[in-house]
Formats: C-alpha cells, sequence, structure tokens
C-alpha cells in the first residue's frame, strides 16, 4: 500500500493550502483524504464512511477552501458544516482555520451556550465558511441572521450522530434552505438504513467512500508474535502517559510513529527531558541529518527513534523490542506495516497504541484488519512507576553486592565513621537514597493522569466509563467528567409520554448549554417530565438554554427541581 499513496502535491491543491500542510508537518495525505479530495474539488457529492481519527476533516476542509474564490470573497459564507456538538464545532473550525490561514478564510463556529451577539456580529462582518450545530443554524436561520443563499457546499459531519441525537428534522430544514445546486456532502461512521435514506433524498448521485471495511485478516501479524497493546488517553495527557509507559516497560530500541514533522520534534524534544536518548526522524531533514541519526540508533547510542511514516519507510532496525504508536494511523494498513518492525526473526515484540477515547471505531478497524483483539491496558499509576523504580534501585544494588569485584570494602571507612553517630539502618537508606536518585529518582513531580476508557459513538470519553442511554434512566448517578463539584437538578416537563429518551436530553444540553455530554449526571425520566442532574454552577445557563430551544421538537418548561437536594 505504501507505493501507491500520491503526495499532497499531486491532489488538486493550490500553493497556499500545500504550504499551510507543510507548516502543520502533515507529509503525506490519509487514504480518505486521497479518495475524497479529487471528486470533492471536482465538485461532486459525496456519501463517505470514515470515524474520527482517520483525518476527514482536512478531507472536507481542503476542497472547500481550494473552492474560494481568488481575491475577495463576499459577506455570505460559501460553506456549511453541520456537527453534531459544541465541542465538535470548535473543533472543525479551528481546523478549518489553520488550513485556510493562508488565504485568510473566515470561519464562525456557531453553537449554543455561546452569546449570540458575537455571533451576529460575526455573520454581519462577512464569513466564508459557517460550522454549526443543527440546533443553532435553526435559529440563524429563523431569525433571519444566517444567509445560506450563496453556499456552495453543505457538510454533514458525523451525520449519524446528528440523527442519533434527533436532528434530522432541524438537517431537513437546513438543507431546504441552501441552494438546490449546492454540492453535498456526508461523512458518517455508520451507515444505517436511515443515514442511507437521507443521502438518497439529498444527495445528487453522489461518488462513495468506504474505508476500514476490510474484513480479511490480512497484515504481517500471523508471523512474528506481537503483543498488542492500547492505552486510552487523552491528547494532552500524552506525552506524559508515553514516558510512564516507557519508564514501566524498560524497552530495548523502541520506534516511536506520530503523525507529524511537528509532532516528531516536540516528541522528542520531551523524551529527552525525561532522560531517554531519543532521535527525531521526518522528511523534513536532509539526508545527511538522516543519516546520521540512522547511525546513532544502529550503534545503540540513541534508544528511541521517533519518526513520521515517510521517514521510517524501508529502515531495517534489527534490535527493536518496541513499536510504539503515538498516535493510531488512519488506515489499518499503516499499523501493521508499522507493527511488522518488531518481532523478526522469531523474537517477541511488543506494539504499544496511544487511542484517544474518541478513537474506537479507529481501533476496531485495525482489528479487523489484524484478526486480531488488542489487550486494553491502564496507564501506569504513579504508584506502579514508584514501585518499579525502587525494583530498580534495589536490584542496582544488589548487584553491587554480588559484583566480586566491586572492591566495596574501600567504603568501609565511610560506613565506620558514620556508625558513631548514626543507626547503620540510616546510614544504608541514605545510601539508598543517593543511588536512587541516579536510577530515575522520585516521582514527585508526576501527575496523576485520570483513568479514561473508550467512548461510544460521538461521546467524549469520560472519566468513569462511557455514556450509556438506557442506564441513565434509572437512579442516581454521579456526574462524570471528573466533576468534584455540586450537582443540582433540572425539571423538564417532558418525559416518556412525549418520546423523550436520555439522549434527547443530553443532546439539547450539550448543545446548546455551556455543559457538556460528560458533565451531565444522573437522568431521570417518567411518564410526564424528566429530571437531569447538572454542575450547580452552570444550572442557570442551562436553564437559560433549554428555556431558549427545542426538545424533540417542543419547548418545554424548565426549572430548577424543587425537591432538589442539593438545591
Ligand atoms: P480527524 O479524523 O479529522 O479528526 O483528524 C485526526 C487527526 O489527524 C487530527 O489531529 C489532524 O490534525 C490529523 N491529520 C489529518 N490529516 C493528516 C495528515 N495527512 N497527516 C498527519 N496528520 C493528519
Amino acid at each position: 500500500m505504501p507505493d501507491q499513496i500520491p503526495t499532497f502535491e499531486e491532489l488538486p491543491l493550490r500553493p497556499e493550502l500545500l504550504e499551510a500542510l507543510t507548516s502543520l508537518g502533515y507529509e503525506e495525505p490519509t487514504p480518505i483524504q486521497c479518495a475524497a479530495i479529487p471528486p470533492m474539488v471536482a465538485g461532486h457529492d459525496l456519501l463517505g464512511q470514515a470515524a474520527t481519527g482517520t483525518g476527514k476533516t482536512a478531507a472536507f476542509a481542503l476542497p472547500i477552501l481550494e473552492k474560494f474564490a481568488a481575491g475577495d470573497r463576499g459577506r455570505l459564507p460559501t460553506a456549511l458544516v453541520l456537527v453534531p456538538t459544541r465541542e465538535l464545532a470548535m473543533q472543525v473550525s479551528q481546523a478549518v482555520h489553520r488550513y485556510g490561514r493562508g488565504l485568510g478564510a473566515r470561519v464562525l463556529p456557531i453553537y449554543g451556550g455561546q452569546p449570540i451577539g458575537r455571533q451576529l456580529k460575526e455573520l454581519s462582518r462577512g464569513v466564508d465558511v459557517v460550522v454549526a450545530t443543527p440546533g443553532r443554524a435553526i435559529d440563524h436561520l429563523s431569525r433571519g441572521t444566517l444567509d445560506l443563499s450563496d453556499v456552495a457546499v453543505v457538510v454533514l459531519d458525523e451525520a449519524d450522530e446528528m440523527l442519533d441525537m434527533g436532528f434530522q428534522e432541524d438537517l431537513e430544514a437546513i438543507l431546504d434552505e441552501a441552494p438546490v445546486e449546492r454540492q453535498t456532502v456526508l461523512f458518517s461512521a455508520t451507515m444505517p438504513p436511515h443515514i442511507e435514506k437521507l443521502a438518497r433524498k439529498h444527495l445528487n448521485d453522489p461518488v462513495r467512500i468506504t474505508l476500514g471495511q476490510d474484513k480479511s485478516a490480512t497484515g504481517g501479524t500471523d508471523g512474528p508474535r506481537i503483543e498488542q497493546t492500547a492505552y486510552v488517553v487523552t491528547r494532552q495527557n500524552k506525552p506524559a502517559a508515553l514516558g510512564r509507559i516507557l519508564d514501566v516497560e524498560s524497552p530495548g530500541a523502541t520506534i516511536v510513529f506520530c503523525g507529524t514533522r511537528n509532532e516528531v520534534d516536540e516528541l522528542t524534544e520531551t523524551m529527552n527531558g525525561r532522560g531517554y536518548r531519543a532521535e527525531a526522524l521526518h522528511g523534513g531533514m536532509s539526508q545527511e541529518q538522516r543519516d546520521r541519526v540512522m547511525d546513532r540508533v544502529r550503534n545503540e547510542t540513541a534508544d528511541l527513534l521517533v519518526a513520521t511514516d515517510v521517514a521510517a519507510r524501508g529502515l531495517d532496525i534489527d534490535h527493536l523490542t518496541h513499536v510504539v504508536n503515538y498516535d493510531v494511523p488512519s488506515a489499518p494498513e499503516s499499523y501493521t506495516h508499522r507493527i511488522g518492525r518488531v518481532g523478526r526473526a522469531g523474537r517477541e515484540g511488543v506494539a504499544v497504541t496511544l487511542v484517544e477515547p474518541r478513537q474506537h471505531r479507529l481501533l476496531k478497524a485495525i482489528e479487523r484488519h489484524t484478526g486480531q483483539k488488542m489487550s486494553v491496558a491502564k496507564i501506569p499509576t504513579v504508584a506502579d512507576l514508584r514501585a518499579r523504580r525502587f525494583e530498580l534501585t534495589r536490584a542496582a544494588l544488589r548487584e553491587e553486592l554480588l559484583d566480586d569485584a566491586a572492591d566495596l570494602d574501600r567504603f568501609r571507612v565511610v560506613v565506620d565513621s558514620l556508625s558513631d553517630e548514626f543507626d547503620l539502618v540510616e546510614v544504608a537508606l541514605a545510601a539508598v537514597k543517593l543511588a536512587h536518585d541516579t536510577t530515575g529518582g522520585d516521582v514527585e513531580d508526576e501527575p496523576e493522569l485520570p483513568d479514561m476508557t473508550l467512548a461510544p459513538p460521538g461521546k467524549d470519553g469520560g472519566g468513569g466509563g462511557g455514556y450509556k442511554g438506557a442506564a441513565r434512566t434509572g437512579g442516581r448517578r454521579p456526574p462524570r467528567g471528573g466533576g468534584s463539584g455540586d450537582t443540582a437538578r433540572i425539571f423538564v416537563n417532558v418525559g416518556r409520554g412525549a418520546g423523550i429518551r436520555p439522549k434527547d436530553l443530553v443532546g439539547a444540553i450539550a448543545n446548546e448549554s455551556p455543559v457538556s455530554g460528560r458533565e451531565i449526571g444522573a437522568i431521570q425520566i417518567t411518564q410526564n417530565f424528566s429530571l437531569v442532574d447538572v454542575p450547580a454552577d452552570k444550572v442557570d445557563a442551562v436553564i437559560t438554554a433549554l428555556r431558549n430551544t427545542t426538545i424533540k421538537g417542543r419547548k418545554a418548561n424548565v426549572r430548577r427541581d424543587a425537591r432538589d437536594p442539593n438545591g
């Protein structure tokens, strides 16, 4: 597979976009980008099955930007991207902004929970790309503050999620407002019948793209024995998590794969700071620099090679014991390609993969491809790390004690003189401390990393397990997301009788208020009303937001629950 990947330069993208991609450190397009960019730029409608982490945001954002008019653009948006949650609205609009910097792209996220005034001001000043949650888009349309008459592209991102959150009617209404001759692009992680139906109705002879559906157990994993482990960790905790995993694993030579050049450079610096001898290798380096790095790896003066896929292609390092996927590769084929570098010549190898809570589908696709399940392990805790460091110190001391050539007797004069003043055990303790400091030292500045779980579709993954709609209809349940604070209970005068399910409430709150899905606590739904626990400090914002929106198409009466035990 590596051979037929086109470069970004071979895709129909203007120089300003190529420059942006270089400055972000992207080395080559992901499969979804290779497949989606040419037809989208050519103006076709597109139906793409792709999960988070495959690079789908750039796959639709780059063609949108490619189609920008040269020179001055008008005041009205030419592209509308609809996403299920406010988190995604922010994330996607930041991505479009980054890719479109060289074109002066004006991007505006619009979602509930943010003062509408700012959005109005930006809209009237002129915007190229609007990234919106359906609820807020409808709000603006009904106020007449969002004008879709110049929209040439509409993207429905994570369409399955939007339908699951009850946005079907909103989506239909929005699509009806956009010009009929527009281009429509729909991305969804899954393709259930209601997505197919939506696509049939609103897409015009779309190009279909399906990735990661390969069910065959291929790849180089059946020969060598490779132990495959995944660790669930948020993006910002990755450097600390990797350091800790390596500290506990004590690997031999290791190659760490990163997605971009910038990530390679940053991680190399971090790992050097942690006492590893790490070397960076990426496509931005000269051949001479790369040769020097490879020499240091081969003669074992470096223990970590941090590299992009492109730079590591064709490298053969035979004493590798570990492969680390610092990023889950966007294609299952790259995964097998990467991990096939260990476990050569009948030796056992270890593959470690850091996975973000939302990337569970990508992990599943890899498991399908390799035909093997990955075990999900817990990131070593501070206590594990401390125990491991003590073990290293103890082993080092034991080795000295057993080593006939160590000539420990010459230190007797030191011990003897101290023993006049101190107990022998105390002297030993002080000596152990000094030895310990040289084998890694204390773990005092290590942060505790939260225990994460893989999120089910569309959720962010939280401190204490994923979101399961049915489980929340029952009794009380503590709020998630590491919430240490108080909760308050909200009364909503719609319930089962109105067809309300937990996800309707979660959707409305997560989209329209500053409370994220993870922060929502217990939900109780009775025939005629519902009760929802939210963080106490945000209860007023949630009430205001819910009063200003609709839940399953209904205006609801919302107030603080009079029987709130905390309120
Ligand atoms: P997405 O699937 O759109 O959420 O993207 C997942 C991650 O991959 C994001 O952090 C992007 O910045 C990154 N990414 C997207 N395309 C590429 C690429 N061609 N090379 C390296 N990283 C990429």
